[in-house]
């Protein structure tokens, strides 16, 4: 476990960055990647999700960019748009000492124009989707030919996805001297043919360390299909935790498992593949923020999602497959905090899940120890403003008005996720009605927004 100014080639400014954002030690990942990648050569990384990859690429990606110029440098491909909004958030965060970098996403799912007239007005960081970014190759709208970093994040997903053909185009247009590092969670074969085609002499780096698992208890308790949903409630008093996502197996149940949960008045969302792209965003919001503690997902609508301190990941059903298994426990224990991850299974499931989980304790109901007084709840709600960075709305304007104008205390006001049209405040429930109310009424900034109280 070292720190970051252990690595000589690293700027001041980008250490005071780290400490700022308290990054005080490098994940294993980080460790063993930066002063490789900080050398010019390639690299396969494989770790799993939480385990600091974005920041792993990003830190060398960044201190190679060289600002005067206009042109984009580096190229990141990400399988999802959710995916590429937060590499995006992670490099914003990480290049604030680098003055005049610009990062640019470029994903479907968003009108084509204002993306081109970005790129006209140049970009040295481009992160987006294969499909998109292909789109804009074949109208020629553009320009790779100084990219000198590629990143090809989450490859697996990618190919699962089916996009190995336009990666493979996309790669043809680039500079043949260039840097390439790919991340997997897992190296199946057509990812090891991948990394030969694309990347020169790479080092191979892959960490699991048993420390992360040991942040990860595992739980198993046996029980009838039907009994499922009361037993979810007993255990959310037993366990006593502040998020849980529940993993179910198919949409169908994703929806009416979290349909029964709200009417008993949990602050329940389901996170499934027939959300449009803005109700996903929403989800994942609240969620991050505070205003959802449980979130019902698929794993095809959830997979590599970086959603933070999760302290309870639930499988309603057993996942077919040992992958899919790890991939779900590891979305609660994520940089360094413990996990509780708990599955129900049937008596026919018992052998199948020891085969997956061989270190998982076998519980049985009685032992649980209940809390009666406990009910699990979110902390806070939402606040929708009707104005965001296009009309010239920042964090701080909001934060203002809230805790000037209107009077709510600073400890009431919580993460502000700000977009182009649109602002979102996470506020306490204790205040929430008197902050709908002033902004309602009042103005930010001089002027009057519509807002919307999300529960
Ligand atoms: P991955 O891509 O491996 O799934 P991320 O890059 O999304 O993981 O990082 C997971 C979380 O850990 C992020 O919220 C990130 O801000 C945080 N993180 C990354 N590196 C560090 C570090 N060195 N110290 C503390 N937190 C970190
Ligand atoms: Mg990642």
């Amino acid at each position: 476990m070292q720190a970051f100014d252990s690595i000589p080639k690293l700027p001041q400014a980008l250490i005071d960055t780290l400490k700022q954002l308290r990054y005080e030690i490098m994940t294993p990942i980080q460790e063993s990647s930066i002063p490789i990648l900080l050398d010019g050569k390639d690299i396969i990384a494989q770790a799993k999700t939480g385990s600091g990859k974005t920041a792993a690429f990003g830190i060398p990606l960044i201190h190679a960019i060289n600002t005067k110029k206009r042109n984009p440098q580096a190229l990141i491909l990400c399988p999802t748009r959710e995916l590429a909004d937060q590499v995006a958030k992670e490099l914003r965060r990480l290049a604030r000492y680098k003055e005049n970098l610009k990062i640019l996403t470029l994903c479907g799912g968003t009108p084509m124009r204002p993306q081109i007239a970005s790129l006209e007005r140049g970009a040295h960081i481009l992160i987006g989707t294969p499909g998109r970014i292909q789109d804009h190759l074949s109208r020629e709208t553009i320009y790779l030919k100084d990219i000198h970093s590629l990143v090809l994040d989450e490859a697996d997903r990618m190919l699962d996805m089916g996009f190995y053909d336009e990666i493979k185009k996309i790669i043809s247009n680039l500079p043949r001297k260039r840097q390439g590092m790919l991340f997997s969670a897992t190296y199946p074969e057509n990812i090891q043919k991948l990394s030969r085609e694309i990347l020169n002499n790479p080092e191979m780096i892959k960490v699991d360390t048993e420390h992360d698992d040991l942040v990860i208890h595992e739980v198993g308790i046996e029980i009838e299909e039907q009994k499922r949903e009361e037993m979810i409630l007993q255990i959310f008093k037993s366990y006593k935790p502040e998020t849980v996502i529940i993993f179910c197996n198919t949409k169908v149940e994703t929806v009416s498992l979290t349909d029964s949960l709200r009417d008993k008045h949990f602050a329940a969302l389901d996170l499934q593949g027939d959300l449009d792209q803005r109700e996903r965003n929403e989800t994942l919001l609240k969620f991050a923020n505070g205003s959802v503690c449980i979130m019902v997902a698929t794993d095809v609508a959830s997979r590599g999602l970086d959603v933070k301190d999760v302290s309870m990941v639930i499988n309603y059903d057993l996942p077919h497959d040992p992958e899919i298994y790890i991939h779900r426990i590891g979305r609660t224990a994520r940089a360094g905090a413990e996990g509780i991850a708990l599955s129900f299974y049937s008596f026919r499931q018992k052998e199948k899940l020891l085969e997956m989980a061989p270190s998982i304790d076998l519980l049985s109901t009685e032992h649980l120890r209940i809390d009666k007084n406990f009910v699990l709840q979110s902390k806070n709600a939402t606040l929708c403003i009707d104005g965001g960075k296009k009309n010239k709305l920042r964090p701080g304007d909001i934060l203002g008005a809230l805790s000037k104008e209107i009077g709510i205390s600073g400890d009431h006001i919580g993460k502000i996720d700000i977009f182009d049209f649109q602002a979102y405040v996470a506020i306490d429930k204790k205040s929430i009605r008197k902050a709908y109310e002033g902004i309602k009424k009042g103005k930010i900034k001089g002027r009057n927004f519509r807002v919307w109280w999300l529960d």
